[in-house]
């Protein structure tokens, strides 16, 4: 039997986990796209969604939502409506499947078009990787595990520089990429219809291969 080798150097991330996640991005995949959504009255699931949120609960993965909310910037609305939104989905998604989201994060700035404090080049607008790390560190997950679903380039950008495996789906903003298939680039292994398609292919292909 061969033994592991001993550590003796520090991991070079030591505040990385070892939870799987599926980081979701928000409008257009968990939700249907409204552009600036700003009333919780108006958010609909995805069809099928909250079952693959189920799915992915239900396989001990944390499910975290990463989405850019640049509406604050723009003065469009109040960072205060996010946190309602976000109830509402958490309330349908209970309902609908007993679904649970671990954890949502969000940008609120912009760098060139935000009002006040909110006009900064922030760390955690997508397509830079600042939710993503941020949420490894808070839910103890390990990124190199970890699958990140969205319908824009810019979502499929921070999933790869967080070094998580990319899907793009062609609900909201998806059909109008014209990306059409996997990309090294992107870490972007699939382009799929939706959610629901690309949950299962992401628990179909867990754990990655052995490098
Ligand atoms: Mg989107
Ligand atoms: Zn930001």
């Amino acid at each position: 039997m061969v033994e592991a080798p001993t550590r003796t150097e520090p991991s070079p991330n030591p505040t990385a986990g070892s939870a799987t996640a599926l980081f979701l991005d928000r409008d257009g995949v968990l939700i249907e796209e409204v552009e600036y959504l700003a009333r919780p009255e108006r958010v609909r699931l995805i069809s099928g969604g909250a079952a693959a949120v189920r799915r992915a609960n239900d396989a001990g993965w944390k499910v975290v939502v990463v989405s850019n909310q640049s509406g604050v910037a723009r003065g469009l609305f109040p960072e205060s409506v996010l946190p309602e939104i976000h109830s509402v989905i958490s309330e349908k998604l209970l309902a609908e499947a007993g679904a649970v989201i671990d954890g949502f994060y969000y940008c609120p700035h912009h760098p060139t078009e935000g009002v006040g404090a909110y006009r900064i080049g922030c760390d955690c607008r997508k397509p830079k990787p600042g939710m993503l790390l941020k949420a490894s560190i808070e839910l103890g997950i390990d990124p190199s595990k970890s699958w990140m679903i969205g319908d824009r380039l810019t979502d499929l950008q921070a999933g790869a520089v967080a070094g998580c495996r990319t899907i793009l789906v062609q609900t909201g903003y998806g059909s109008g990429t014209r990306i059409f298939s996997p990309d090294a680039d992107l870490s972007l292994v699939a382009v799929l219809p939706s959610v629901v398609e690309a949950v299962r292919f992401a628990l179909l292909n867990s754990p990655p291969p052995a490098r």
